[in-house]
């Protein structure tokens, strides 16, 4: 899959609602501690952003190719 697209978690703004974790379906993002994690970079599809769009409220996911540009 994505060689150099995956999310980032920003932790000042992550709550630990976990919604992402429950909604990337490629296992991408796992529950440890309260917290998500990326596990499974490799599986992220590319320019997805569906956890960002679709399931964070807090505005705590970037992505790598979005950290290049800023
Ligand atoms: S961008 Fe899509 S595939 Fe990647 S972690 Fe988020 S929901 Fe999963
Ligand atoms: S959906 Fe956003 S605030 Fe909730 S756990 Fe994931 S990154 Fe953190």
């Amino acid at each position: 899959m994505a060689e150099n697209w995956y999310p980032i978690i920003d932790f000042d703004k992550c709550t630990g609602c976990l919604e992402c974790v429950e909604f990337c379906p490629h296992d991408v993002l796992r529950e440890e501690d309260g917290m998500p994690v990326v596990v499974n970079p490799d599986n992220c599809v590319e320019f997805c952003r569906g956890c960002q769009r679709g399931a964070c409220e807090f505005d705590a996911i970037i992505f790598s190719a979005d950290m290049e540009v800023l």
